[in-house]
């Protein structure tokens, strides 16, 4: 059975599971996806998005769980049968054919007319504004026009589902930023159901419907940009979303979802999600952009003193590093901006500060 562009309305990865000898690389990933929602896979080096990935593809088996498209089983199925398009980091195109046949290569191995080729490659070179470079080989481009050879090549098929494993990862900054757009365009005018494995934040949150941030194989929250943004559920999630102030800490008190907390010598208060008791040790969440500099006294939420470290000039605000007298960095970000060597006070109010179990097995989960 091919199932090759036939579309489907819903994605069922069913407790999927995949062990290298022992080693477990991805424990029960369970989500259900709709037809055209882009869904990003996040999380650090080795957490198991390429392992997850690469098992939807049909490119690993599966040591338990199971795929299903509308209630039909197809992880039993060999890649091409799956008629997936598939994007990788490295491009993956064959470097002795031009760009056209390239992306005309999917639609001839599926025996698709002369003529009918010729219209499809044409209206995606055009998609992905390639056109002066039709006649040119993969090694007579830049690394982003190869990228856009390698999605051209993969929507060209008007594929179910389009896997994209860290496929900006090899490129510079600025043509990262421009991919980004182009991607998002792509998946607005096509609404292709996509799968998009990342390490980058920022990436993410700007191209996903929905976010699935792995540990150690492990899902940890699966949510909107601005559910995980706003509420993460632990800290390994909140350090994903830009919580990059991340402070150990004891509990003091903690009531209705109010904490006190004692970190970085002095006394902290914040919200958490978990219910928490005295004595707990915490991590406690702060993002750069929630931190102002106030005159010394009392925030509501924390205060500490620290000395201005460092100042970057980034466009419309600043990134500032701050030390506690202990050495502890804080990062903040904003209009204003101290010099270096400044003593400052820096604040942000309770309920943007998040309390979390330091243990990540036992959080909200
Ligand atoms: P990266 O961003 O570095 O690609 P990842 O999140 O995609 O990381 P995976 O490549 O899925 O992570 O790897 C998950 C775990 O499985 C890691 O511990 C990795 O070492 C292990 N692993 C992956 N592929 C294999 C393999 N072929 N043989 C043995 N172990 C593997």
């Amino acid at each position: 059975m091919t199932i090759e562009a036939s579309q489907f309305d819903t994605l069922h990865l069913d407790r999927l599971s995949r062990s290298f000898g022992g080693q477990t690389a991805l424990h029960g990933l369970d989500l259900t996806i709709e037809k055209g929602e882009f869904i990003a896979l996040l999380g650090p080096s080795g957490c198991g998005k390429s392992t997850a990935l690469n098992c939807v593809a049909g490119l690993l088996p599966l040591t338990g769980g199971q795929i299903l498209l509308d209630g039909r089983k197809v992880d039993h199925l060999p890649p091409e049968k799956r008629g997936f398009g598939m994007v990788f980091q490295n491009y993956a195109l064959f470097p002795h054919l031009s760009v056209e046949k390239n992306i005309a290569f999917g639609l001839q191995m599926r025996g698709v007319g002369r003529a009918e080729v010729k219209r499809r490659v044409a209206e995606a070179i055009d998609l992905v504004q390639l056109g002066e470079h039709a006649k040119k080989l993969p090694g007579q481009m830049s690394g982003g026009q190869q990228q856009r050879v390698a999605i051209a090549r993969a929507v060209v098929l008007r594929p179910p589902l389009v896997l994209m494993d860290e496929p900006l990862s090899n490129l510079d900054a600025k043509l990262r930023l421009e991919m980004r757009t182009e991607i998002r365009r792509l998946h607005q005018s096509l609404g292709l159901t996509t799968i998009y494995v990342t390490h980058d934040q920022e990436e993410a949150l700007s191209l996903a419907d929905r976010l699935v941030v792995l540990r150690l194989g492990e899902v940890q929250q699966v949510g909107t940009p601005q559910q995980l943004h706003e509420h993460p559920h632990n800290w390994h999630v909140a350090d994903f979303m830009g919580y990059r102030n991340l402070f150990d800490g004891t509990v003091e008190r903690a009531s209705d979802g109010a904490v006190t907390v004692s970190a970085l010598g002095t006394t902290v208060h914040g919200t958490t999600a978990t219910p928490l008791a005295a004595g707990d040790t915490v991590k406690i969440g702060i993002r750069p952009e929630d931190f102002e500099i106030i005159p010394a006294g009392d925030s509501g939420g924390v205060s500490i003193d620290a000395a201005i470290d460092v100042v970057e000039y980034q466009g419309r605000e600043f990134a500032v590093e701050a030390r506690t007298s202990d050495g502890v960095p804080i990062h903040m970000r904003g209009a204003s901006h101290p010099a270096p060597g400044d003593s400052v006070t820096l604040s942000a109010p309770s309920e943007r500060v998040l309390v979390f179990p330091r243990n990540l097995d036992a959080g909200a989960g």
